[in-house]
């Protein structure tokens, strides 16, 4: 019984916590963005911007289903794993005893720091490397073979709604988990050793201020069905929902762009930048001729093993056949020795 409440607790939290992307604030902010950008943008009339947000065909298709089922599934799954995986607690101990080792380091040699500098540069440190680090993940989740197929998941959708954010493998969620972990743990771990224990002015609303603005401005549109685009030279900056949408598209040239999660500075830097395009343009998922068994739950779990199985035998094979030719080429070039 204890299991089944805290299960329902956790579900609830999803959207009754603002540190949650779905916080149901965080949802009616962006249902009046949407309708701000139909209205004003694409000069629709409200009756119709209304029918355009609540698209049932979008919310009850056969990919969106799979989003809400893949959701309660790994809400259970991540409630098990959790209590196993490290903390950013833990971490942030180990770096803080770890520093100091470090000779030229000493505990809180900046704790003179006026408190209020402190604040903005913890903020602006820990949104950073968190927005970083996820760029570099999701980079690596799509070079990988590996990673790929765990990755593959949350490509799969065809339609995107706010609930996609949640359709990816566990595996991958146990990833994010632990990188979400390592990031806050440098963050604290440096500050608490350099300026001393003021951990608790950090935050506003318990979430970081970036974070909690990057959400209040919709960050629930990346997955919708709304293309906001934003002027040119903004999207160099901050990824729009339209950028993250062309991000999932089927289309070659748009393969491989787009990684960023709140800021479009690490695409742009790294070369994987590409400006949003129209979004009715767009064909999502993974390939053109899409099948709808793409969207059943064993596919969505089991053929990410199967796949990195295969890879594993595919390279294994691979590495048997180098092996034997290095081993045939030896032994001819030693006989050759001999005549
Ligand atoms: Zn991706
Ligand atoms: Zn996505």
């Amino acid at each position: 019984m204890d299991i089944l409440s805290d299960y329902f607790l956790k579900i609830g939290s999803q959207f009754i916590d603002p540190k949650k992307r779905v916080f149901i604030a965080y949802i009616v902010i962006s249902i009046f963005i949407a309708l701000g950008w139909f209205i004003l943008s694409k000069k629709f009339t409200l009756k119709v911007a209304v029918k355009k947000i609540f698209n049932w065909k979008i919310f009850f298709s056969k990919s969106a289903k799979s989003d809400y089922k893949v959701f309660f599934i790994n809400q259970l799954i991540m409630m098990i794993v959790s209590p196993i995986l490290i903390t950013h607690l833990t971490i942030a101990t180990a770096l803080y005893f770890y520093f100091h080792s470090i000779d030229w380091l000493s505990v809180g040699m900046f704790s003179n720091t006026l408190p209020i500098i402190v604040v903005i540069s913890f903020t602006t440190f820990q949104f950073t490397i968190d927005d970083f680090s996820k760029y570099f993940i999701h980079r690596f989740m799509h070079r990988w073979p590996i990673l790929w197929s765990l990755h593959k998941v949350h490509h799969s959708a065809t339609v995107l709604t706010p609930m996609t954010v949640f359709r990816t493998h566990p595996l991958e969620g146990i990833i994010f988990s632990l990188r979400s972990s390592v990031t806050q743990a440098i963050s604290i771990s440096i500050f608490i050793f350099l300026f001393g224990n003021t951990v608790s002015l950090f935050t506003i609303l318990g979430v970081n201020i970036f974070v909690f603005i990057f959400n209040v401005l919709g960050s629930n549109l990346r997955h919708s069905h709304i293309g906001i685009q934003y002027w040119k030279w903004v999207e160099y900056i901050f990824i729009s929902p339209a950028q993250h949408q062309l991000h999932h598209s089927v289309a070659k040239e748009h393969h491989d762009k787009n990684f960023g999660a709140a800021l479009a500075i690490w695409d742009w830097l790294f070369g994987s930048l590409h400006h949003s395009v129209d979004f009715e343009t767009l064909k999502l998922g993974i390939e053109k001729n899409q099948k709808d068994e793409s969207h059943d739950l064993t596919t969505l779990y089991l053929n990410p093993f199967f796949e990195i199985k295969n890879y594993f035998i595919k390279n294994l094979n691979l590495l048997r056949k180098k092996f034997y030719f290095n081993l045939f080429r030896r032994s001819y070039s030693n006989e050759k020795k001999y005549y």
